[in-house]
This record gives C-alpha cells, structure tokens and sequence, in this order.
C-alpha cells in the first residue's frame, strides 16, 4: 500500500493521556488532567438536558444545515446564518479550510509554536508551511505579514496562542488585517475567547464584517464544556463560508452536539460562573508560581505555559508520577509545560505535586 506521499511521515496526533491509561499504569487511584484545556466544571445542565431529549431521534439523521444552532448562533453574534459553517469541533472546520483552499505548491503562514492542526492538515494536502517564530511568546505579525508572497492562501493567527496563551490585541491585528492581500485568508482561532477579559481583545466581528477575507473559528469545547460532543463553527462572509460548505460531509454534526450547544448558548449564568473561576484559578496559579519564583506567559485562555526549569519530559513524568497529566515536549520551549486551569482543589494538587517534584529536582531550595 503506497498512501500520498505527503503523510509518509506525518506523526498521529497524540493527544494529553487519558486519566484511565494513567490510573492503569501508574496504578493510582486520584488522577487530574489538565492537559488538554477541558472545562472542569463539566457543561451547562440545560445542555445535558437537551443532549437527553435527543436521545429520542438517535435514528434520524442530524439536520445538515444546523439550522437551528445556526439561528442561535448568528443571533448570538449579530450575523447572518449563511455566515456560519459547523463542524466537528473546530477541527474540522480548520479540516475543511484547508480542504477547500490548500493544494501542493499553495503556502500557508502560522506562527512557531501554535495550535498543531492547521499545520498538520496542510502537510496532508501538499502545501508548504511556513512557521514563524513567536516574538516573547505572541505572533509577529510584522514578520508574517512580510512573508507573504502570491502563492500564499491562508495565514493563521490562534488569537489566545495555544500553548502560550497570549493575546495579539486589537490594533496590532488591525494594522496587520488591513495589510494582508484580500486574497489571502486571514483565520482566527478564537477557541479560548470566552475567557478573554483584556478589554483591548480584538473586535474579530468588526474584522469579518469589513473584511471579507477573515474567517473566525470558534469552539463549544472550552468554556462551553461540550469537548466530547464535537462541536465548533466558523463564522464570515457568505461567499467563504459558501465555499467551506462544499467540501463539509453531509452530517459532520451530530444532533445531540447541536441541541447542546443551543442550550450552552442560552445558558449564559454558566459560562459565566466558568469563567468567573478560571480568572479565580489563574490568579492563584500564578501567584503559586510567583512564590516559587517560575516564570510564565500572560495567560489569557484557560491555561499557563510555565517554566519549570527543568526538561519539560522530566517534569512531566515527575508530575504524572504524583497523579497529575500536564503537557509538554514543545520544541521552542523545552523547559516549559502547559498546564490547565482547574478546579481550586485541581490547581492546588497540581501546586503541590508541581513544588515536590521541583523539591526533589533541586530546582527550588
Ligand atoms: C481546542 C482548540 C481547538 C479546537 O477544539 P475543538 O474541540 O476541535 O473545537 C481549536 N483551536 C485551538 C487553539 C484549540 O486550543
């Protein structure tokens, strides 16, 4: 079996493991995962609700269109419903992006380190990535913009950065919109944006509705809660999402994702009280890694990229050796892990284990 050759080498995802592997192996009976920015306060009950009523049409085919997630959404966000594309997890909608836009020879610009999936699908369909390193953290958008030529189609900006959870704020992406060539796609991840508070946050809806060229991503898995159920969207002018739509398998979403996101929607003192406790949980983690004298990222979404002076491989095994997942082994930053925010009884096992396994290192005194 010969497959194209553009994924001879191409790695298979690896995900954060999971807390039954690491239960198993490890054989502990307390297992926290903050390695892949789950909400910990689970979903909205009205969404459990909803996905229970579903239940009835587990027969029936979901609707295609998503017609009545779309309506909400585009209430929600003041647009139209042909401004929205669903998919499963906005995965799929970076999937179909780049489905629909990326052949051999085309380039696409993203930074070095960002969300993995916008390279990885453009690997698979033959275009060249070119990765641009992140200044202190955050995109260069000077150096991007500098780096597009006539074969680029899209550029990326994951807008907070995953994994270092930094934010390009609103006048930068200004002054870099307005300079990118209206044939070029600009797509901004905003998986994390529900947890932005930075009042200089980019006006993204601003952007899309000027620029026909920008594309949002957005994502129910986060601060939502709806991780398992797979479901995100991709919201810009009609004519892009037209053609993200010609190449989006008739039911990519499912009933049951769709009713629970309408309900996630409604559910607004959730989200709310999500976000509330991230803000709470992150002011404690990073007043934790102050006393510990660690340094990190401004983080905006629901994680912080420390620096734990030690390789990161070690600190995670030390970690998960004390029952903890994190994330680590980013190439640009060996020192560095990725760590959720979670619960308050989460972040100060998380604390614990993190001081003991520096303890045991001889990193802290
Ligand atoms: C989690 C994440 C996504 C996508 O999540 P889905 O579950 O596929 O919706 C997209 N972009 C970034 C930056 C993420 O961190």
């Amino acid at each position: 079996m010969q497959p194209k050759q553009s994924i001879v080498s191409l790695p298979v995802y690896q995900p954060g493991k999971p807390i039954e592997e690491v239960k198993r192996e490890l054989g502990l009976n307390d297992v926290i995962k903050l390695a892949s920015n789950e909400n910990p306060f689970g979903c909205s009950e009205q969404a459990k609700a909803a996905i229970l009523k579903e239940f009835e049409n587990i027969s029936i085919y979901p609707d295609s269109f998503s017609t009545e997630l779309a309506a909400a959404v585009a209430e929600h966000l003041g647009i139209e419903r042909n401004q929205l594309i669903f998919g499963a997890g906005s995965d799929e909608v970076i999937l179909m992006l780049v489905r629909a836009f990326l052949t051999p020879g085309d380039e696409t610009i993203m930074a070095n380190e960002t969300f993995p999936q916008y390279r990885h699908n453009a690997v698979i369909e033959g275009a060249t990535c070119i990765e641009v390193p992140l200044k202190d953290g955050t995109h260069d958008l000077p150096a991007m913009l500098a780096r597009i030529t006539d074969r680029t189609k899209i550029v990326w900006v994951c807008n907070p950065n995953n994994p270092t959870g930094t934010i390009i704020r609103h006048e930068e992406l200004d002054a870099f919109i307005r300079q990118v060539p209206s044939n070029v796609i600009v797509a901004l991840d905003e998986a994390y944006i529900e947890y932005v508070t930075d009042g200089a946050f980019p006006d993204s809806l601003a952007f899309m509705r000027e620029f026909k060229n920008v594309i949002l991503l957005r994502t129910f898995s986060k601060a939502y809660g709806l991780a398992s159920l797979r479901i995100g969207y991709g919201a810009g002018h009609a004519d892009l999402i037209r053609m993200v739509n010609q190449v989006r398998e008739p039911f990519n979403t499912t009933r049951m994702a769709q009713a629970a996101a309408v309900a996630s929607l409604a559910d607004v003192e959730f989200l709310n009280s999500c976000v509330t406790r991230n803000a709470e949980g992150k002011a404690y983690m990073c007043k934790e890694f102050d006393r510990m004298g660690l340094q990190y990222y401004e983080a905006h979404g629901n994680f912080i990229m420390v620096d734990v002076k030690l390789p990161s491989g070690q600190a995670f095994d030390g970690l998960l050796r004390r029952g903890v997942i994190a994330r680590a082994n980013w190439k640009h930053y060996p020192t560095y892990i990725r760590i959720t925010i979670g619960s308050q009884e989460q972040n100060e096992a998380f604390i614990a284990a993190l001081e003991s396994v520096l303890t045991e290192a001889a990193v802290l005194g």
